[in-house]
């Protein structure tokens, strides 16, 4: 079959690449000069099977009732006139119920333990080079009430197969000894030895130039303007101002999936969530971590990529715009220097930030549309880095004909 892949960062290489493993005729189309140039730029670069719970936990209303007003606040809601942010609003928050927030849980777990069984084979058979680390992910809280939701969530996932400790806060230090010299109050923290972490932009250049020599096409700086359809098919894609026909297409673009997806009738409740990253140079130090950390207080992942400590977080939602805000990247700046006061110059962070393409249930939308030909691999959230090499196998083997690994029904686009 020819396939369009619409999309080159993390989640639309990894899917060319499964495609072009199963034998098809790949092109992928986006509109910037190389891969990875949006999302999957500067991500967190966390693999975290063991952190599969979606942010639309039963306490963020009331949390969110705090926070209003407050532009330092973790998770940010920009009142505006938009009646897809209202609505799309409504039915993330509709998802805060315990019951729906652990079976949503379930499902993205599902795909994470898919995904990283998917990565280990895929790097074991290619040999990538993208920084990674096997050392799992130490997650820090403080205080007696997010020591006790922390319990309750290792009981969970240690039910669910996912090997993980509680520890105290010398449990931690001994994990990561870059911890002894922390300004940090953490009392304690769950160790999840499984989860990896690694440089997603890094791994999904390796891959580009892999799956080139496996024959998929690369066409950058190609902007998707729309396409022309029939009842119950895509027939074309029209990119830089040409048309071509394609057998079938796989939406790959985001946070901006939505939008491409309106072109062809087709309404997706994904919606931009925006994050921060700061890129600090180590410069040698062995006060860095080496161990990937997430920061329940501070709600920040910090990783080590080779020479850099790269700390992300904060949500945003506030439409399509990717602008500095200094009070947010100064956020994720002070907690990562409070953590690891030693780690290197604050001066020389570099600041970057993205759009998470997030679904109101947290739950990617992998499979096929109202359109027979025309299939999503999108709405990752903050997990696209986790998620990719399974999502990608999965719809790989979808198209093919093939009976899925993973049953594929919680992923589909018609759920909504
Ligand atoms: C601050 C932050 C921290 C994060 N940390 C982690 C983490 O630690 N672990 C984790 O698993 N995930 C993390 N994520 C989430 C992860 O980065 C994303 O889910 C993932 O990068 C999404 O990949 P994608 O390929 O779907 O989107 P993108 O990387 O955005 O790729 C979509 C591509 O589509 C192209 N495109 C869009 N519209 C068009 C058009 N009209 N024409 C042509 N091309 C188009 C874009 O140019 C882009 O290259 C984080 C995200 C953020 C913002």
């Amino acid at each position: 079959m020819k396939i369009a892949v619409l999309g080159a960062g993390v989640t639309g290489v990894t899917t060319a690449y499964y495609l072009a493993k199963e034998g098809q005729d790949v092109t992928v189309f986006d509109r910037q000069p190389a891969a990875a140039e949006e999302t999957s730029f500067a991500n967190g670069g966390q693999i975290s099977v063991s952190q599969p719970f979606p942010w639309s936990s039963p306490d963020l209303p009331g949390k969110l009732l705090k926070w209003i007003g407050r532009d330092d606040a973790p998770l940010v809601f920009r009142m505006k006139m938009d009646p897809h942010l209202w609505q799309w609003g409504i039915r993330y928050l509709l998802n805060c119920r315990t019951e729906t927030h652990y079976a949503s849980a379930g499902k993205i777990l599902s795909l994470a333990k898919h995904s990283l069984d998917c990565l280990r084979e895929l790097v074991s058979q290619e040999g990538l080079d993208y920084e990674r680390q096997q050392r799992g992910i130490l997650k820090l809280f403080e205080g007696d009430k997010e020591a006790e939701e922390a319990e309750h969530r290792r009981r969970w996932l240690n039910n669910q197969g996912i090997e993980q400790t509680l520890l105290d806060r010398r449990g931690c230090q001994d994990i990561e000894p870059a911890l002894a010299r922390t300004r940090s109050d953490f009392t304690g923290g769950t160790w999840s030895p499984q989860d990896e972490s690694g440089n997603a932009r890094d791994f999904t250049h390796a891959l580009s130039d892999i799956s080139e020599k496996l024959g998929v096409r690369f066409q950058y700086s190609a902007d998707i303007a729309g396409f022309e359809r029939t009842a119950d098919q895509i027939t074309h894609l029209v990119a830089d101002g040409k048309k071509e026909a394609f057998d079938a297409f796989v939406l790959c673009s985001g946070a901006f999936s939505r939008l491409l997806a309106l072109k062809a009738g087709l309404s997706l409740p994904i919606y931009p969530v925006k994050g921060y990253s700061v890129s600090i140079p180590v410069n040698g130090s062995n006060t860095a971590p080496l161990t990937s950390i997430t920061d329940e207080t501070r709600h920040i992942v910090i990783s080590r990529l080779g020479d850099t400590l790269r700390a992300a977080g904060t949500a945003e939602m506030n439409g399509y715009q990717t602008d500095p805000n200094p009070v947010r990247e100064d956020m994720v700046l002070q907690s990562v220097m409070d953590l690891f006061p030693d780690c290197g110059d604050p001066d020389q962070a570099v600041r970057w930030s993205g759009l998470r393409p997030m679904t109101t249930d947290s739950i990617p939308l992998i499979g096929q549309t109202r359109y027979r030909n025309f299939y999503t691999n999108t709405g990752h959230g903050p997990l696209g880095w986790t998620l990719s090499c399974g999502s990608a196998e999965l719809i790989a083997g979808l198209m093919a004909g093939k009976s899925t690994k993973l049953d594929i029904t919680p992923y589909s686009v018609d759920r909504f």
